[in-house]
């Protein structure tokens, strides 16, 4: 066996189209469909089903470029809640051999940490669906309480986890994306 001191966070970004403007909202691609759809194919299925987080963003304008003045939160505010949010996790899972939720292996999460009753049943019509491998959804529960986590939930909820599955789907599900505006 080869071990492989290998940690790593992976972060991949592409274009949604040959043109690069194809959006879900108001699109300005005029890329025939069929092309949208084989160039999104070149990125596999396997790999993306590895992909956690998918997130959409839409392009800079010119106005937010130039416009004085910071948007959003800061930084350290964000860092303070990761702090936090670490925190939590690690308390939690005191005593066993991992420190984050990326650690907890599916079989565990499945077993010893479950969300809230019912929370997880969107995930699962998902799964049947065949919308979620039975990876995706591991990994949806997994981002699910770092949502809790986060927003400071004791058990993700149907709400944590909804953010998890439009997080990973790219669908939206009517849930705020950004974690500040949930807390
Ligand atoms: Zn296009």
């Amino acid at each position: 066996m080869v071990r492989f001191p290998a940690r790593f966070l992976m972060v991949l970004a592409a274009n949604p189209c040959p043109c690069g403007r194809f959006s879900l909202r108001d699109s300005l691609c005029e890329c025939p469909p069929s092309a949208i759809r084989r160039y999104q194919s070149r990125l596999s299925g396997p790999l993306l089903d590895r992909v956690d987080l998918r997130v959409e963003v839409d392009p800079v304008t010119r106005a937010q470029l130039t416009e004085p003045g910071a948007r959003g939160e800061s930084t350290a505010t964000v860092a303070d809640r990761v702090r936090q949010a670490r925190a939590r996790a690690a308390a939690r899972l005191t005593g066993t051999p991992w420190r984050t939720n990326s650690e907890v292996p599916g079989r565990e999460l499945r077993s010893r940490y479950q969300a809230v009753a019912g929370a997880m049943d969107e995930a699962e019509r998902n799964l049947e669906r065949g919308v979620l491998t039975a990876r995706g959804i591991d990994r949806v529960l997994r981002v699910a309480w770092t949502v809790a986590d986060l927003v400071g939930h004791d058990r993700p909820d149907a709400t944590d986890v909804a953010l998890a599955l439009q997080l990973r789907t790219g669908v939206p599900r009517g849930v705020p994306m950004a974690i500040g505006a949930l807390t």
